[in-house]
């Protein structure tokens, strides 16, 4: 097929790793120095004993698990490895349901006892660990007393050396689960939805006619925004590193009115940090593509290239640890927060999304002969379908406390989620729809001069940037992800609701197909009806417009403004069957998952209500008493008398806040969440607002805290 090969990707590179991993081998012979760190494919080319190899590559292509003499030929080669570079330490790196990374050290060396040491890793000791799992959140999946967990080695993520000034680690990506086999992670469901949607999507392919490709990965490209921020402000500001954003601080005169930051040159310490990172990165085989500013003062992004979800989402981990590392090297902070400060533009991460087959096809991307183009339409629908059926589902696996902030602001996308098509897709569709599509006529058909269709391929330069959901030419863009968020959970749902509506198209082709309608003329039937069943959810207009909210409203769109709202979908009776049939989560890993995520939003909360009202009392009070002092020795009474005002309104506020937090009727679960949503973010937003008055008549000298413009102009 003369279809396009997958972006920046030679096909020798795609399916080079990508039989075995669907991630491009970027360390191949021909490409850039990279992933020096890696313990990669060609590492393990050279390295490996032949028959291992190829026995290793054959096992992951079938997706089985390891014969352990295969696990103690690689381990001692890792192991050598390894020390070659340094590492005296190992640790099984994995995704415990707190979406940061964990991991456990332990040494290389194994005392022999005469005094001596030598190293030692074995098949066993990289295939399984045994970490305590009782500290982890777990939902209730597993009580305290049998707090066994194990970790078990993914071979399909590459193995990596973290360095340190004073020494190296390496590190293996693993998969965490309970004793009984419950996921405990988002990477085990991640690898189930994949695994789901290349069954349904290699057989929606063979139906089609397409019988080359053997698996299908889907691909994911997270553009990660951020913040940084001078460490002096940091340390000064108790709300920031205790909770990651500013619970005060006045308007600053200047925001982002003047647009000069967007897309502006990168002052030179920025600019540094960036190009460390970005080595940093790449030795870690991490590819990093694109950087810029973004629309907020001090605000960034960090692109890399594309790869398989699985490997993706390990590298995001591993992305938003190295940019917090490094900053500090620079006298920064990265602030990965959803929305560090009130007023200014958010951080979110767009999750490019799309399904590529071992032979190296973007299913996402229109082709150059009407058969390719009827699979791409059929995939594309498959994915309109999906994103219908479960919005709220979608809409739920971004969720969490900083989200709220930013979902549905003028700044980010609304809490509804919708589909846009782009001018030249929709066209199609709705041609296709009204039933004016004869896949018969040779060049009456999508992009061969065709009068009534505008040709394809299409290009990314149709934007709707208020969108939450995009078709950007050859992928999805998932715009509502948070910028502090694992892609794992996201991207899990968007396999596997993608994959239940590939297998719904699938079926309904081969009825028609064995009801005698010929394949070209079956996939525009099918297309069309789903189209004309799903279309509610697409939507090309301005979704920042006050009228959108009415019209999804009408459209029946769920729009779920916060977190205690969109979590219940998770357990929704539609999401536990979709899950359930598809292995990737069951009833009870979908319950601890959301009772993991309401706990962490009333414990996260709770937190800045205690940050919140002990900055009020011990800090700004003090301050503003201090100011009161001054304004009284100088008499200056209308002063005087504003001033008192606003202390007085400041410690009713606290106390009213310092009670509410307290003061819970319910004692855990949803409904706590909904009732500290409902009191303590009100009473903290009272207390803020009088703080920030007093913040703009105190005595600059006496204002304990950083202030906006100290924080986002300085760089
Ligand atoms: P934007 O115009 O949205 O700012 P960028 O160029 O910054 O786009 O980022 C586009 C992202 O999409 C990159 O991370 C890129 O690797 C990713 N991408 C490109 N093709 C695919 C694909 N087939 N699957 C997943 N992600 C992709
Ligand atoms: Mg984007």
């Amino acid at each position: 097929m003369a279809r396009t090969r997958q972006q920046n990707v030679t096909a020798a590179q795609w399916s080079a790793n990508g039989a075995a991993l669907g991630t491009p081998d970027l360390t191949e012979p021909g490409s850039y120095p990279f992933g020096e760190n890696v313990f990669s494919l060609s590492v393990q080319r050279e390295r490996l004993p032949k028959d291992v190899f190829r026995a290793l590559q054959a096992t992951l292509e079938r997706g089985q698990a390891l014969d352990p003499s295969l696990a103690d030929a690689v381990a001692k080669e890792m192991r050598e490895w390894a020390l070659e570079k340094g590492a005296t330490h190992f640790t099984h790196m994995f995704q415990p349901l707190t979406g940061a990374t964990a991991e456990k050290h332990d040494s290389f060396y194994e005392p022999t006892g005469d005094g001596r040491a030598v190293a030692d890793f074995s098949g066993k000791e990289l295939i399984q660990g045994e970490p305590d799992a009782s500290s982890f959140p777990t939902g209730g999946v597993r009580a305290t007393f049998e707090a066994r967990g194990y970790t078990a080695w993914d071979p399909t993520s590459p193995a990596f050396i973290l360095e340190n000034p004073n020494g190296a680690l390496l590190c293996i990506p693993t998969a965490f689960a309970s004793w009984t086999g419950e996921a405990l992670d988002h990477k085990i469901p991640l690898l189930r939805s994949m695994d789901a949607l290349s069954r349904a999507a290699v057989h929606a392919l063979s139906l089609l006619g397409d019988d080359g490709a053997q698996r299908v990965f889907t691909t994911v490209g997270p553009e990660q925004e951020y913040f940084l921020i001078d460490e002096q402000y940091f340390f000064e500001r108790p709300d920031l590193y205790t909770t990651g954003r500013t619970l005060f601080g006045a308007k600053p005169p200047k925001g982002h009115e003047l647009d000069d930051h967007y897309f502006g040159s990168i002052p030179e310490r920025i600019l540094a940090y960036m190009l460390e990172t970005e080595d940093e990165l790449a030795k870690l085989g991490v590819p990093t593509k694109t950087r810029h500013n973004e629309v907020a003062p001090n605000q960034y992004e960090i692109a890399p290239i594309f790869e398989n979800s699985n490997v993706g989402s390990d590298h995001q981990q591993l992305t938003m640890q190295i940019m917090q590392n490094v900053a500090r090297r620079y006298g920064l902070v990265c602030l990965l927060h959803e929305k560090p400060y009130a007023g200014v533009n958010g951080s979110g991460k767009h999750n490019n999304w799309s399904m590529g087959t071992d032979t190296g096809l973007n299913l996402l991307e229109p082709g150059d002969t009407p058969h390719e183009n009827l699979s791409f339409l059929f995939f594309c629908a498959a994915v309109v379908q999906a994103v219908n059926r479960h919005q709220a589902l979608l809409r739920a696996s971004v969720a969490n406390l900083g989200q709220d902030h930013r979902l549905g602001a003028n700044e980010a996308p609304p809490a509804i989620i919708s589909i846009f098509l782009g001018a030249e897709l929709r066209k199609i569709f709705e041609t296709i729809e009204a039933g004016e599509v004869d896949p018969h006529t040779p060049g009456s058909f999508l992009g061969l001069g065709t009068p009534v269709l505008p040709s394809l391929p299409m290009h990314g330069g149709d934007r709707n940037r208020t969108s939450p959901f995009a078709f950007t030419g050859n992928k999805f863009e998932f715009r509502a992800l948070g910028s502090s968020m694992s892609l794992a959970l996201p991207n899990t749902v968007l396999n596997t609701i993608v994959a239940e509506a590939i297998d719904q198209l699938a079926d309904k082709l081969e009825a028609k197909v064995r009801a005698g309608s010929g394949l070209d003329e079956a996939v525009v039937d099918v297309v069309r009806e789903s189209y004309a069943a799903n279309q509610q959810v697409c939507f090309d207009g301005d979704n920042y417009a006050e009228a959108w909210h009415a019209e999804a409203e009408q459209r029946g769109l769920a729009n779920l403004r916060t977190t205690p709202e969109a979590l219940p979908w998770l357990v929704e009776e539609q999401t536990i069957s979709t899950f359930e049939r598809y292995d990737v989560l069951s009833e009870r890993e979908l319950e601890s998952r959301f009772e993991v995520f309401v706990e962490q939003y009333t414990t996260r909360l709770n937190i800045e209500a205690e940050t919140a009202a002990s900055i009020a009392r011990t800090m700004l009070l003090p301050a503003a008493v201090r100011h009161l002092a001054e304004l009284r020795a100088g008499g200056i009474g209308v002063l005087v008398a504003e001033t008192e005002g606003l202390v007085d309104e400041l410690v009713d506020a606290i106390q009213a806040l310092e009670q509410v937090n307290v003061a819970h009727p319910a004692e855990e679960g949803l409904e706590l969440a909904k009732f500290m949503r409902d009191s303590v973010i009100p009473a903290m937003e009272s207390v803020r607002t009088v703080a920030d008055r007093l913040e703009r008549v105190v005595a600059d000298d006496l204002w304990p805290l950083p202030k906006y413009s100290e924080m986002l102009f300085i760089k």
